[in-house]
């Protein structure tokens, strides 16, 4: 099988078979395209940006180039909620409802 050699951060160079190796190509953006791999030495995950040259030499060493998967959209967790923010009186509301044993019935019917 292929040997590809490839440097870890930490370690140097290691070598991979195409199996170690993901890689990912945008077609659209080339910056976007990366490889990953998991270092055979210190197990660190390594992941590298793969310009068209990099890209060429994976793919013809039996790396299969796989698409990049869209990456989930992220929310500012100030924006993940459409509601009011929780105050210190609602803590002291709710730490006064706890005290109470019926606590979650009671929040069954307010839920309600
Ligand atoms: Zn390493």
């Amino acid at each position: 099988m292929t040997t590809i050699k490839a440097t870890c951060p930490t370690c140097g160079e290691v070598a991979l078979t195409p199996d170690d190796i993901e890689l990912r190509v945008d077609q659209d953006r080339t910056e976007g395209s990366f490889y990953g791999f998991e270092c055979p030495r210190c197990t660190a995950q390594v992941r590298k940006p793969a310009d068209e040259r990099v890209v060429r030499l994976l793919v013809s060493g039996g790396v299969p180039a796989l698409p990049v998967e869209d990456e989930p959209v992220r929310v500012k967790l100030s924006e993940r909620f459409d509601h009011p923010r929780i105050t210190h009186d609602d803590l002291l509301d709710f730490h006064q409802v706890l005290q109470d044993e019926s606590w979650f019935e009671r929040l069954l019917i307010d839920a309600a």
